[in-house]
């Protein structure tokens, strides 16, 4: 069952070798492999390739889920023994590469991993798992080399305004399968100034980080930690991988090292915050940040999917149990929700894996300031939802591009209205940036004193409910208004036109 209809008649090159082969016994290669990784797949390149795959191989089905803001498409491609996403006892893992055009080796790894996974003898991981890979999410960034897609958007710090249709395609797909698993592959480049100056730099093929933001249950956290963590490492160490874990900040003495960001505008923690066992995986980009080192860089990427999709596969029965437990409403509903958070110490020392610029030698070095817990410093109680006022249509639309549950809205004796006032602007640290946050003035508003026909309710008590209330709610330093297209949500001595529904039990 193929659907789909290939743009292949647009496009007459053929580096396959002869054309009269048969599909079965092409030994594939992918384009960049075909020229010994001296240059990238390039789009065109990489979307016959992939048709070339689909049509030889039974457990794979592409499918486009969106097109990018130059009209490119955006490819899926769906790994699976049987129909992707109905067997119930398979445990379904989403791994998309690219969504920085100029970190090309996460596609070209996804494309060794897509020609690996259609071997007879990778069959077995497909018992257990339903795999969509999604090789490249930023096309128009990576044809210029660069970092941010057709509208100069930074598609991995939207994730929570969602205003690219890249990753609204994204997150259509998260929504419709609701993967257990996913992971967003990246590249980190570690030849800044600062490093050098401070004598070294990170030299790890791989790093792996995990979810931080603290409304994600410790069940999974840990699991990723413990379980999943040394797996993955000892797989890649194994291949001839170097690897650590993703901890940027610093040069030591200048910076604090932490276990990246807990802002949830990122592929990883924006599925996270939905109970997810979410992964970044970062390779080490070439010098250029574009061929150097390519060969080694897209197999070292391709080694890290494959170790976590061997885990996984050999693990998926425990991994579904913790997730289904952790997406019950009742657990995901946490009474206390962060709205502000700091990085903390927790007494250990880090031991860094760098490169020495003085010896030109790998060493080891021991970073004291190393803050590797997320704490929340400010909290609110949960609300029972939101209203949105119709009036605010980029309101409206930001709540349907995330596709929020919508429900009738219902005042009960335990109901309050509450109207926001912002009433100074303030500046905090986040992550060593300053930001500016509001104060509020929370009044209680009687119901008959607005009209509840311009509004819409949005409850919550659902699965995305931790994201939709770090989102809206003004003192939220991951909010909607420390974006400047929502900016004008935070004027001194304005009213904030979402009201918040408590309930007063
Ligand atoms: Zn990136």
């Amino acid at each position: 069952m193929k659907k789909f209809p290939l743009l292949a008649l647009a496009l007459s090159i053929s580096i396959f070798g002869s054309q009269t082969m048969t599909a079965q016994s092409r030994q594939f290669k992918t384009p960049a492999e075909a020229r010994d990784f001296t240059e990238v797949s390039k789009y065109g390149e990489m979307v016959e390739f992939i048709h070339q795959l689909d049509i030889s191989s039974d457990i794979l089905t592409v499918e486009k889920i969106g097109e990018s803001v130059k009209g490119r498409d955006l490819l899926m491609l769906k790994f699976s023994s049987s129909t992707f996403g109905e067997d119930k006892r398979k445990i379904k893992v989403l791994i998309h590469a690219q969504q920085h055009g100029n970190e090309q080796s996460g596609k070209e790894g996804a494309l060794l991993l897509a020609q690996e996974l259609i071997k007879p003898e990778n069959a077995h991981l497909f018992k257990n798992l339903d795999l969509a890979l999604i090789p490249q999410v930023n096309p128009d960034g990576s044809e210029l080399n660069s970092r941010r897609n057709g509208n100069g958007m930074d598609l991995n710090r939207n994730h929570l305004i969602m205003t690219e249709p890249e990753v609204v395609a994204l997150h259509k797909i998260f929504d419709k399968y609701l993967f257990e698993v996913t992971m967003d592959v990246h590249e980190y480049y570690p030849y800044g100034q600062t490093w050098k100056d401070f004598g070294y730099r990170t030299n790890s093929d791989i790093l792996i980080g995990f979810n931080t933001h603290p409304t994600i249950p410790e069940s999974i956290r840990k699991y990723q930690q413990k379980k999943i963590k040394p797996y993955y490492s000892a797989f890649l160490t194994s291949k001839g991988v170097s690897n650590a874990m993703y901890s940027p900040g610093g040069p030591p003495e200048q910076d604090y090292i932490r276990y990246s960001t807990f802002d949830i505008n990122d592929g990883r923690q924006s599925y996270g915050i939905q109970n997810t066992f979410s992964f970044i995986q970062e390779g080490m980009n070439g010098v250029d940040a574009l061929v150097d080192n390519l060969a080694h860089r897209a197999h070292s990427q391709f080694y890290g999917m494959l170790a976590l999709l061997r885990f996984v596969s050999e693990n998926h029965t425990e991994m579904q149990a913790v997730v289904a437990k952790e997406r019950q409403l009742e657990n995901i509903t946490v009474p206390e929700v962060p709205l502000q958070m700091e990085h903390f110490p927790d007494g250990s020392k880090l031991e860094l894996p760098v490169y020495s610029y003085s010896t030109n030698r790998d060493s080891i070095i021991i970073v004291n300031d190393f803050r590797p817990v997320v704490k929340p410093t400010l909290t609110i109680s949960r609300p029972c939802g939101y209203l949105f006022p119709k009036s605010h249509q980029d309101l409206i639309d930001w709540a349907f591009r995330h596709g929020f549950e919508v429900k009738p809205f219902k005042m009960d004796k335990n109901t309050m209205l509450e109207r926001m006032i912002i009433s100074k602007i303030d500046s905090i640290d986040f992550e060593r940036d300053t930001i500016a946050i509001p104060q509020i003035e929370v009044r209680k508003i009687e119901p008959k004193t607005i009209n509840l026909e311009e509004y819409i309710f949005i409850p919550t008590y659902q699965l995305k409910g931790n994201m939709l209330i770090t989102a809206i709610e003004p003192q939220s330093e991951l909010g909607l208004a420390t974006y400047s297209q929502f900016a004008y949500l935070m004027k001194v001595n304005s009213t904030y036109p979402v009201i918040r529904v408590s309930s007063n039990r």
